[in-house]
């Protein structure tokens, strides 16, 4: 595996692009962390050839994928800049994360840093004994305006580690050291190090590293067989594979993915793999964060690439990137033999249950959600449901309609996947750029035959969706009618901690929000008695729309009785079944659709 990986790295260096790089100029970095249990990583970042009066040194504000301003120059300290015979040069701050050295016209000019290390995220350095992650967006600074430049990054790994785990091409001969033709495609790569268990399998001739922490005893056959048939099926609905080796980088507890070109960082619970399902969610988790490789990274919306590492990157298209994302997890598992037909459609339809039971819906489109993602994606205030929708849900029920309105409209000869294929070779290959938000529903109108706009109305608005419409396409009907949920209706949701309850939500239009409740009221009593959370629920269980509850709470510390008459909750609960005499049409479509095991 290695002598291949060698292999590829020769004739990478061997068609080293010029463009951006000056005659014989070079940029190195070496990264080392000798005593990790202080969370530093040292930084030391060699320019050669890069000749001016001064340079400007730059720390990304955000990570691609991670739609969030991260302000990484915030953990830099020691900030230390020499020319070439090891002379100090002086310089100063400009801007939050600019340092610009007066350079002088040095030959030579070494910039060096330390990089506190201690928040755990996908897109967050982090460092202790046991593991050092890099997200070069949060260690590595860049020059201004040379980006294209390529570069080499040396690891000097705590003495204690045996292993280097990146989606970045080996150096021949040197050892720990890695090369990215320019700075996106380093910021593309994270980097694991620690004592991470390898495993390794082959797909199209192509190496697949598995770079895992705490798999325990797990059938290491089945993991690497599973991860293979997920490659297998996601690949086959573009036809080509675009990287030259793949890593998945799997670290044990935290939250949450990240996906890049030819990796992802993930984090995970070895104890959530134990059950069937808790281990097809997690495959289904995975599976997402790999088709990115093609929507977001390849596939992808003009906006996001090449990127501006200093500030918001806006687009309305995360319902596409993101969404539709979502929407393939299903249809590659489908494919790929883990979920049979009914349990696609029992996640097609708690995709569109967490859109439609959300006011949010009523306020946000998945247009406004995508570009709002800057402030409000990471921002989950207590009435965040009100005001805001997820594009993940209603960008997957969108990616949804798409598919089978194209596969309606062409007699089931085309489908979602074809716009996938055209937007790859098209835009990626050919005209090696992302596509306009006009180009994106040409393509989609290109194979349905026909226009569109009531789809994409529903992206840009809170409109209704006539789903009944949509699923009949593929001989399917879907439950649309609103029904009485049993009990009383309050409209709170709660935590309860050391014995007391607290109000953590109050949902828009509920009783609860009508008669005067607020998120961050405790509950001291209700009817004059002290109340737990499962007392609480029984009351609204066995109530009734009418019956009144009498609430002492403290809000901020000053108590208040507030009186909280209950109402009928109406939920939809989607559920989605066969029309008894499907057409033709209606069965071909639905049998391409999903597969039934
Ligand atoms: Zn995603």
């Amino acid at each position: 595996m290695k002598k291949q990986l060698i292999v590829i790295t020769v004739l990478i260096l061997v068609s080293l692009p010029v463009t951006g790089q000056e005659k014989d100029s070079n940029m190195s970095f070496t990264i080392s962390m000798k005593k990790p249990n202080t969370h530093y990583f040292d930084v030391v970042f060699r320019c050669e050839g890069i000749i001016d009066e001064t340079i400007d040194f730059k720390m990304p504000s955000w990570a691609p994928g991670y739609y969030r301003i991260q302000d990484y120059a915030r953990n830099v300290l020691n900030f230390q800049a020499e020319d070439g015979s090891g002379n100090c040069l002086p310089w100063e701050k400009v801007t939050k994360n600019t340092w610009r050295v007066k350079s002088g016209m040095s030959e030579t000019v070494t910039v060096s840093y330390s990089v506190f290390a201690f928040r755990i995220s996908v897109a967050d350095p982090y460092l202790d004994d046991s593991r050092g992650f890099i997200p070069p967006t949060g260690v590595c600074m860049h020059v201004a305006n040379k980006i294209e430049h390529p570069v080499t990054v040396t690891i000097i790994p705590y003495s204690k580690w045996t292993e280097i785990s990146t989606g970045l091409d080996p150096v021949a001969n040197a050892p720990n050291a890695f090369f990215a033709p320019d700075f996106d495609v380093l910021y593309d790569c994270p980097i694991l190090l620690g004592n991470q268990e390898i495993l390794t399998f082959d797909f199209q001739g192509i190496p697949h590293h598995i770079a895992i922490e705490d798999l325990g005893n797990f059938d290491r056959g089945k993991f690497i067989g599973d991860f293979r048939r997920i490659v297998e099926s996601a690949t086959s609905i573009i036809g080509e594979i675009p990287y030259k080796h793949y890593t998945f980088i799997i670290m044990n507890r935290g939250m949450g993915g990240l996906e890049h070109r030819n990796s992802m960082a993930v984090y995970y619970n070895p104890a959530s793999l134990n059950n069937s399902r808790g281990y097809m969610r997690w495959l289904s988790f995975i599976t997402h964060e790999y088709f990115h490789l093609y929507n977001v990274k390849t596939i992808r919306p003009i906006t996001l690439g090449p990127f501006d590492y200093d500030k918001e990157n806006y687009t309305r298209m995360l319902w596409v990137s993101e969404g539709i994302t979502v929407y393939y997890e299903d249809l590659i598992l489908n494919q790929a033999g883990f979920q049979d037909r009914s349990d696609c459609q029992e996640q097609i339809r708690r995709n569109i249950m967490n859109h439609e039971n959300i006011a949010g819906h009523l306020f946000q489109s998945a247009t406004e959600a995508s570009f709002d993602t800057w402030i409000q994606f990471f921002n989950r205030e207590p009435d965040g449901s009100n005001r805001t929708i997820s594009y993940y849900d209603k960008g997957s029920t969108l990616g949804l309609l798409l598919d089978l309105k194209i596969r309606h409209e062409s007699e089931n000869q085309k489908s979602l996947d074809d716009v996938m294929r055209r937007l790859y070779y098209e835009f990626h290959k050919e005209k090696k750029r992302g596509f306009t938000d006009e180009e994106f529903q040409e393509v989609c109108e290109q194979f349905a035959g026909c226009p569109l706009d009531e789809i994409f109305y529903y992206a840009e608005t809170v409109a209704t969706i006539d789903y009944p419409k949509y699923f009949a396409y593929a001989g399917l009907t879907i439950d649309t009618v609103a029904i009485d949920v049993q009990g009383g209706y309050l409209g709170c949701t709660l935590q309860e901690r050391d014995g007391e309850l607290t109000i953590s939500g109050v949902e828009w239009n509920s009783p609860a929000w009508n008669d005067g409740l607020s998120s961050g009221d405790e509950i001291i009593s209700i009817n004059g008695k002290q109340t737990t959370r499962e007392e609480l629920d029984e009351i609204l269980d066995s109530g009734n729309p009418g019956d009144t509850l009498h609430f002492i709470i403290t809000h901020r510390d000053i108590e208040r009785e507030i009186a909280v008459v209950l109402s009928k909750k109406k939920i939809c609960n989607f559920f989605i079944e066969p029309v008894t005499d499907p057409d033709s049409l209606q069965m071909a479509i639905l049998n391409d659709w999903l597969r039934e095991y």
